[in-house]
């Protein structure tokens, strides 16, 4: 960085040391480097002059340009009210100081011409305009025509002048000791490309925009360059690991897997299936390491890849392990797995956090001795105790759920790191993943089995309860499963918990046995129990599921074919789609019913419009990002990333995108970064690579 944009804050004009320290705290302003980058949040349009005719029709705030003409100062309860008579070309009006003129009073000139601007109100039959910012100009041809920036500021930082308005003079006080001072470190032909302005110019303009086409310029300049980095660490992280990070070669196709293929698969896979397996297989192959996400909507059949996956480890002479993020899930994967390999002498086995202390033990030792091929489990996985004879896969289910820091922690169960497969559990939007998941390979599934019907979703009032139980006793005349699910808050878990309750006893007494049978899962019951109701529900021994959202993700019961959600207004959407995705997973129409209260804001009727609308996971997920915002969805333990100072992952895609394919192309014509036009740009990148100590962990 060059000189003057590492000064300390406090060296220049203006700022000093007490002010400096309060700049450091509030504002984490250290350099007159990091001011420049305080960018304001919006504008305020200055780039015309209106004109004293046109107030009456004007809105907002209105700026004219013009001559005093005459002042007074009228006595006004204990002070005194200043009125200023305005005019220009097309008329006059009064501006006028209730409080605070006799500041202004002394610097008035008649004739002299000034800048004003303010809000016109009317008072009897009059306009005026009361306390409008002023600036006085020297003479008419006197201009500075622009947007002007809106800075966030606070009460510490006010205290001290920096309000927007001060930040805004303080950046002013800056901008003319930046030229030269900028380096521009993207690669000339990329700025070409792309027809950027410069990086000085850009700095000097998201302060200082004339107008709105050069404000835009200059963000666009500075979101790609921020994007662009991203991707590049992203781009490169991912090259350097498959450089440097020698994997486990896994190129044999053997008995397992072609047993299972030929003997034991109970259908066709789909063509995305193949392809998917087919991209994996490449990859394990190759004696490099893999690091891939498998993207697929809900009931797309991931689980039958991991598991086919999983065959090819074990046909290598290693163990494999699949990961989950709830007991439930692990325990399913486990009954579905093994059910799949029942006629095949592998062994597989589950390790949750509710494992007893025997079985742990016998299980770390088949284990260790490799007796096991195949671990299903939860976090519980992660658990330095357990250790392989030699694991050469692990897969991630349900990713969002795990930090970046849980994915290493698997890399370590060998010599040689497990290949890493991350299945998402929601289709998550392009962008984000791209910028989450930007280190990884992708795969997606684009295809569901054959004959799924597509799920017929609806929103029901309370009002329509009768009807919506008319409707459960047809469904379940034709053999079919229900399952009905109530919200689950954390802060009022007893309330929901009587909902639950209040919901199953309503349900019990017009579902009365011995004619109908229901079934009960939710947080407080026993792992035990909870086991047993869903296993009772699996087998068809219930007609009805009620819930909490523990089923949420993953639970497979092929002949459910009606989903309710109660209170569905309090879900989020990728939510409401896992639990969709819990029917429609047989040959049978399915049915989704989102039932709500009258009372719906804005957002949630936007959730339920959508749900009624689509069963498309990436349009949801689209959706779901505008609506909440990407560090609700990816959680907080992947904020760091969010830290972007001017891109917006939810509003800037189209940048992402663009981020991404320069990043690739410039990574394709000089891998080394050697080129002389590339010097710059490599040694950002050193620097933020230098500065993510997890990096060097990584690589
Ligand atoms: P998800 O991708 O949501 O994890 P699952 O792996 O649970 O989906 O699969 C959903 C359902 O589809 C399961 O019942 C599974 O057995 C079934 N399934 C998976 N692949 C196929 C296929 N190729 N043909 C028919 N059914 C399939
Ligand atoms: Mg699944």
């Amino acid at each position: 960085m060059s000189n003057i944009l590492s000064t300390p804050i406090e060296y220049l004009k203006g700022v000093g040391p007490k002010r400096g320290d309060i700049l450091r705290k509030e504002a984490h302003l250290f350099t007159f480097g990091d001011l420049i980058h305080y960018f304001p949040f919006r504008y305020i349009d200055k780039s015309s002059y209106n004109l004293v005719r046109d107030v009456a029709h004007h809105e907002g705030a209105v700026q004219l340009k013009g001559q005093i003409i005459g002042y007074k100062e009228v006595k006004f309860g204990k002070g005194k009210r200043l009125e200023v008579v305005f005019e220009d070309e097309s008329g006059r009006i009064d501006l006028i100081w209730f409080k605070g003129g006799k500041w202004i009073a002394p610097k008035l000139v008649i004739g002299g011409w000034v800048k004003v601007y303010g809000k016109a109100k009317k008072f009897g039959a009059k306009y005026n305009i009361a306390h409008p910012d002023m600036e006085f100009l020297k003479h008419e041809k006197e201009d500075s025509l622009g947007l002007q920036a809106v800075y966030h500021s606070g009460e510490k930082l006010q205290n001290l002048g920096f309000t927007s308005k001060g930040i805004e003079r303080t950046i002013a006080q800056l901008i003319p000791q930046l030229k030269n001072e900028v380096d521009d470190f993207l690669p000339r032909w990329l700025i070409n490309d792309l027809n950027l302005i410069s990086r000085e110019e850009a700095l000097v303009k998201i302060h200082q925009p004339s107008n709105y086409d050069e404000a835009k310029k200059a963000q666009l300049r500075l979101k790609f360059e921020e994007l662009f980095l991203l991707q590049l660490e992203l781009v490169f992280r991912k090259e350097i690991t498959k450089k440097r990070i020698k994997g486990i070669k896994l190129d044999k196709i053997g008995d397992a897997f072609n047993t299972f293929f030929n003997e034991h698969l109970p259908f066709e896979l789909t063509g995305a299936q193949k392809k998917v397996i087919k991209e994996i297989r490449a990859d394990i192959s190759t004696g490099i390491h893999m690091n891939r996400l498998l993207q697929g909507d809900v009931g797309s059949g991931k689980t039958l890849v991991a598991l086919m996956t999983m065959l090819l480890a074990v046909d290598n002479g290693y163990q494999a392990c699949i990961m989950a993020p709830t007991e439930i899930l692990a325990r399913q994967h486990f009954e579905t797995i093994s059910n799949f390999l029942e006629k095949m002498d592998l062994k597989v086995a589950v390790l949750t956090g509710s494992t007893k202390k025997a079985e742990r033990k016998i299980l770390h030792e088949q284990l260790l001795s490799g007796e096991i091929d195949i671990l299903c489990g939860t976090h519980a996985l992660l658990e330095d105790i357990v250790q392989y004879k030699d694991l050469g896969l692990a897969i991630i289910d349900e990713q969002h759920r795990f930090g970046v820091a849980q994915r290493s922690r698997l890399w370590k169960k060998n010599t040689l790191p497990p290949h890493i497969l991350v299945m998402t559990a929601t289709p998550i939007p392009r962008t984000l993943a791209l910028t989450f998941y930007g280190d990884l390979d992708v795969s997606v599934i684009d295809e569901l089995p054959p004959g799924r019907k597509e799920i017929q979703t609806s929103h029901r009032l309370e009002s329509a309860r009768l009807n919506v139980f008319g409707f459960i006793e047809k469904e379940i005349e034709k053999g079919r499963q229900i399952y009905i699910v109530y919200p689950l808050i954390q802060e009022s878990e007893t309330l929901d918990y009587n909902n639950l309750m209040d919901g199953f006893e309503s349900i019990t007494r017009r579902f009365p046995l011995p004619k109908y049978r229901v079934s009960i899962v939710h947080g407080k019951m026993k792992p035990a129990d909870k086991d047993y109701e869903m296993q009772q529900f699996a087998k068809g021994n219930t007609h009805i599921m009620v819930a909490t959202t523990v089923i949420e993700v993953g639970v497979n019961v092929p002949n459910a074919s009606v989903m309710i959600i109660e209170s569905s207004e309090k879900f989020g959407l990728s939510q409401l789609h896992q639990l969709r995705g819990r029917v429609g997973r047989g040959a049978d129409q399915s049915y989704c019913i989102l039932m709500t209260g009258y009372k719906l804001g804005e957002d949630a009727k936007k959730r339920l419009a959508t749900m009624v609308d689509t069963n498309d996971g990436f349009k949801i997920s689209e959706v779901d990002l505008k609506l909440r915002g990407p560090g609700d969805i990816m959680g907080t333990q992947q904020s760091g990333i969010l830290n972007l100072k001017l891109a917006d992952l939810a509003k800037d895609s189209q940048i992402v995108q663009l981020a991404r394919d320069k990043a690739l192309e410039l990574v394709e014509k000089d891998p080394e970064l050697k080129d002389r036009d590339h010097q710059n740009i490599a040694r950002v990148l050193r620097a933020i690579i230098k500065s993510k100590p997890n990096w060097s962990r990584i690589s």
